[in-house]
């Protein structure tokens, strides 16, 4: 793998370690994985997930040239989102094909709330302002 992609990949199981730890989820085994390219079916995509609730176990795999394109800020969220999938897998197997949009705007909403509370906690205590949840969305 390029270096460059090296460095992506440590930053990408970094911040996964970080949330899973964050969100008391070291009972969920992630197990990523690296493409170097893109997508062959879509180039915009980030990565793919696919979760095995049942064992609590999921397996992220990560086209590297894609994510490669993303700012600091929105591989965080990245990461979160695709988290949150695993939580909410067993649900949206229910519901994937009828609802797949709502299953993408609940994940959304949750991974920019969780986001948005992990940079209000950050801010130093004085400048703390509680921030609207659209606000958040809008991130
Ligand atoms: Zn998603």
């Amino acid at each position: 793998m390029i270096e460059r992609y090296e460095t992506l990949k440590a930053e990408i199981l970094e911040k996964s370690d970080r949330w899973r730890t964050a969100m008391d989820l070291g009972w969920l085994a992630i197990d990523h994985t690296f493409v170097e390219g893109f997508s062959e079916e879509d180039a915009q995509t980030i990565c793919e997930t696919n979760s095995h609730w049942e064992y609590r176990e999921a397996r992220i795999r990560w086209y590297m040239a894609s994510a490669s394109r993303l700012t600091e800020k929105e591989l965080d969220l990245t990461v979160l989102h695709e988290i949150v999938h695993t939580i909410t897998d067993p649900m949206e197997k229910h519901v994937k094909n009828a609802y797949s949009e709502q299953c993408e705007y609940v994940v959304t909403c949750i991974s920019k709330a969780i986001l948005a509370t992990r940079d209000y906690y950050e801010a130093p205590a004085g400048s703390r302002l509680p921030m609207s949840f659209n606000e958040a969305l809008e991130r």
